[in-house]
């Protein structure tokens, strides 16, 4: 039977509480324990679909299609743990569940209220995922911070769980802030006061993971653990990484945070292999190379829109033995000053545009792609950054003036990127774009399939338009190269510009599946090239000086 974890938060938002519950997955697997990963979000939205990036990130696609948040992906970087739609819930959902379930008569003409009724229906979703004979333990992150209105019914019911099962099935993770002073001194007081919120709920934290900008000492765990009642050795110091968040799990085991979770579940003791993440963080650590990445887009102000690119491009270095240094910039910018393109990009060896909706900035993308194209740089197009690759070529190679997608241009004279049939008459916008995984064939004699070295790939989609077969002859015949397509070979899925070191574009989401020790395929090779690109460079400016 299943063990539960629950993870909350307090004092505020934004603490790192998904790679810290990321973090205790991954540690409790290098001990060979089965986990199950469960993101808690309690907004009404019924998932992250339709929600801004500038408010809440990026939005993370489960194969199974699911849109949702972010936090998933930390979930998918640092465990094995399976994830699908039944792995994110919301208040949307749950309520959506219950009101369907009202209007079929399920209740009998009962009063339909949050307790049970609410809270039965969170703890029947986390129970499908525990139940499953293969599980040892799940972990719940519950979003939000202790003490938001929205967060009362999924705290109940996650209180709930130590009232139907006992105390050795349920421990309960609380990530708070130890704030740093004016004159360095770090202050435990919103930490009592956020434990204590919990225990008004019924909720008495077993464990503490207190963020601060450095180590806590022997003293100030004391305090802390005296003014909550949290043992003093479950008081973790989860202070400020130099280096990389890879090297968390090392950190929350060097306080045997592992041995203290199985501990308090009445697990026995077993060995921890971490071996993994070990390699992980000295390579990181070692990388004697640097290369320098571009992320062109209209979010970023934000850098958390492009999580799952970011820490991909990482994974990238790692596998390359390399650091990465990404600059954002701002393709907005770059379209109201052309100078800036060059500024840009002087130092740069590798362009990524990366998905995004909307018609603001795309000019600076398209901009950015004909940079990378004609002066030979490293180019990697995601979803709208091989849309924009196309729109590209069809301007300045096949001269068709016009190009451009119907998502920006709908009466324009030449719809390169178009809807799909399935998708004009849809009107309504949550959940309806072509989502989760998908074959892809990768066409023989092309770097894609190179890269793969496979003849099929099976990734993750997001969009709603499609490169317009329309124009694929003049593509091809003009030397655009279309590597990947669907099995039916009715929809391209990659293309790549001929001529060039590297310049590819794919229809999918590759940052979705790559894993720090296991750098995703296309990446890896992004940096590789990268790294040549910068090589050459250094020789050159030698040479020069
Ligand atoms: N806006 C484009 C589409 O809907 C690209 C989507 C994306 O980049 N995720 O097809």
């Amino acid at each position: 039977m299943s063990k539960y974890i629950f993870v909350t938060g307090g004092v505020c938002s934004s603490l790192g509480k998904g790679v810290a519950a990321a973090s205790i997955g991954s540690l409790l697997e290098c001990m060979d324990l089965k986990v199950r990963m469960i993101k808690i979000d309690p907004y009404i939205n019924v998932d992250a679909g339709t929600m801004s990036p500038y408010q809440h990130g990026e939005v993370y696609v489960t194969d199974d299609g699911a849109e949702t948040d972010l936090d998933l992906g930390n979930y998918e970087r640092f465990t094995s743990s399976p994830l699908s739609q039944a792995h994110s819930i919301t208040t949307g959902q749950i309520y959506q569940e219950v009101i369907k379930k009202e209007r079929e008569g399920r209740f009998l003409g009962r009063t339909v209220q949050v307790i049970p009724h609410i809270t039965d229906e969170i703890k029947r979703r986390i129970y499908l995922i525990g139940e499953q004979p293969e599980v040892d333990i799940t972990i719940t992150e519950i979003g939000g911070t202790v003490g938001d209105i929205e967060s009362i019914p999924f705290l109940e019911a996650a209180r709930q769980f130590i009232h139907d099962l006992g105390e050795k099935y349920v421990l309960f993770v609380h990530l708070t802030l130890i704030p740093m002073v004016i004159g360095g001194e770090l202050k435990t007081k919103p930490t009592q006061h956020s434990v204590k919120a919990l225990r008004e709920i019924g909720i008495q934290p077993d464990i503490l993971l207190c963020r601060a900008p450095y180590q806590l000492d022997e003293s100030l765990k004391q305090k802390i653990s005296l003014f909550t009642n949290v043992e003093v050795e479950a008081v973790i110091s989860a202070y400020d990484i130099k280096t990389s968040i890879y090297e968390i799990p090392l950190l929350f085991h060097k306080q045997r945070l592992d041995e203290i979770v199985l501990k308090k579940l009445g697990i026995p003791e077993r060995s921890t292999n971490l071996n993994r993440w070990e390699n992980v963080v000295n390579t990181y650590n070692r990388a004697t190379r640097k290369t320098k990445i571009a992320i062109v887009g209209k979010y970023v102000d934000l850098h958390d829109t492009y999580k799952s690119i970011h820490e991909a491009i990482l994974h990238g270095g790692i596998a390359n033995n390399s650091k990465i240094e990404i600059k954002y910039v701002d393709s907005e910018k770059l379209e109201k000053d052309g100078k800036l393109l060059e500024e840009s990009f002087s130092d740069i060896n590798g362009i990524l545009v990366p998905g995004g909706f909307g018609q603001r900035g795309i000019q600076g993308m398209i901009e950015a792609a004909r940079y990378a194209r004609e002066k030979g740089i490293v180019y990697l197009g995601i979803c709208l950054g091989m849309q924009i690759m196309v729109i590209e070529y069809a301007r300045n190679v096949l001269k068709l003036e016009d190009a451009d997608s119907t998502e920006f241009s709908p009466g324009c004279r030449h719809p390169v990127i178009t809807l799909l049939t399935e998708q004009v008459d849809i009107k309504a916008y949550g959940g309806t774009m072509r989502l989760g995984k998908n074959e892809t064939h990768l066409l023989e004699g092309t770097l894609i399939r190179e890269i793969y070295n496979s003849p099929v790939t099976s990734e993750r989609h997001r969009h709603r338009y499609e490169v317009s077969n329309k124009y694929r002859k003049a593509y091809i015949e003009a030397g655009l190269i279309i590597s990947g397509v669907t099995p039916d070979g009715s929809l391209v899925e990659a293309v790549e510009w001929p001529n060039h070191p590297w310049g590819i574009g794919v229809q999918y989401h590759p940052e979705f599946k790559s894993k720090p020790f296991m750098a995703h395929p296309l990446f890896k090779s992004f940096i590789k090239a990268s790294l040549e690109t910068a090589r050459i460079r250094n020789e050159k400016s030698e040479r020069e000086n």
